[in-house]
Order: structure tokens, then sequence, then C-alpha cells
């Protein structure tokens, strides 16, 4: 079940830091984006000892590329994904009562993270995730927060071997401020969920 959103404006927190525009182009196929192509967008932030917080990396991956990076994973560590994620939320339940709560204000979908429920702006790191049509957010699985914590949890139900192919993702990502990579937590890869 999803709802396109009405705007036809990619939210705020989903634009890219390297342009302060929406994100256009793919990370693997480098394919361009047009009005109905679908893609999800994944940033990971990082607060800082003086509350600045940094984007640590960004990037939008089109949907015909997105198992290719799945694949990346083995089955057994996406079959741990999987189930993590189903013991802790109700997808279904939790879009219905977003919806009602915030129709498309995709903020208030993304200011706590989806497995604790703590404020975002309460955690020292977080990424989001959002699915595109175009310019239009796709609301239903997506968007959603996760707060560190949760993916440290993850990392842990990757074998090694996935954990390596995942890190190897990272060269191919954009870091909008080269100067954060040392920011870039060391264990953490991307992971697409
Ligand atoms: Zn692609």
């Amino acid at each position: 079940m999803f709802i396109l959103d009405t705007n036809d404006e990619v939210p705020k927190p989903f634009h890219a830091d390297l342009t302060g525009a929406p994100m256009t182009n793919c990370v693997l196929c480098n394919c361009e984006f047009e009005e109905f192509t679908d893609y999800l967008i994944e940033k990971s932030f990082r607060r800082v000892n003086s509350g600045v917080v940094h984007t640590i990396f960004e990037y939008a991956i089109c949907l015909d590329c997105v198992p290719a990076m799945q694949g990346r994973m083995s089955k057994e560590s996406q079959e741990n994904i999987t189930a993590y994620f189903e013991s802790k939320v109700n997808i279904q339940q939790r879009f219905s009562t977003q919806f009602e709560l915030n129709q498309f204000d995709a903020e208030k979908w993304i200011d706590h993270c989806l497995i604790t429920n703590n404020p975002t702006d309460q955690c020292d790191e977080f990424q989001i995730y959002g699915q595109f049509k175009g310019n239009r957010m796709v609301f239903g699985a997506f968007p959603y927060a996760i707060s560190g914590q949760v993916l440290d949890e993850m990392i842990g139900l990757l074998s090694a071997k996935s954990l390596d192919e995942m890190n190897g993702f990272k060269d191919q990502i954009i870091s909008p401020d080269p100067t954060l990579k040392e920011l870039f937590p060391t264990n953490r890869p991307p992971i697409l969920i």
C-alpha cells in the first residue's frame, strides 16, 4: 500500500547537501531521474559536539539498481535483516497511523527512529530513507529514520563478508564535504533496507 505525494516537490531533508537541490542521478547506473523514474534516497547524519548535524553521506539509487546493491549482501544476511524488521515493526500499521496523523508532512515521518521511536534530534547518528517517483515522494513503507543504535544492531546481523561488500559501496557514495570522510563511521556501511 502506498500513496503518491500531492506535492510535486522533493521534501527539503532529501535534497542533496552538495547542490541544495533534489538529486538527479542514480549512484550506480548514473541514469537521470525523469518524471516517472522510481528511486530511493539514503542520507546519513552525525551530530558533533557543537550540536551541529553533518551529512556524512547521501545518494539516490534507481529501483532497477536496488537488486544489484542488495545482492552484495549474502542471502542469509538479507534474511536476518528482514526478520529483524518484521519482528520490530508492522510497516502496514505504521503507514496507517502515520498517514492519519501526518499525511504528506514528510518531516514528521522521519523525526523519530522507526524502531525505537527516539526523536532524531536526540540521536548522535541517524539515517533517513525515502522513496520517490520523479519529484513526488511515495508514502508507504517509506519514508522513515533509523537511529545509530538500531543501525549497530543491524550491522551485528550481517556476515563479515556482507559487511565488507557493503563497505565497498562507500567509495561510490557522494559525501557532501570530503573532509567529513573521517567522521564516516568505520564499521558502518550504507544499508539499504
Ligand atoms: Zn540505477
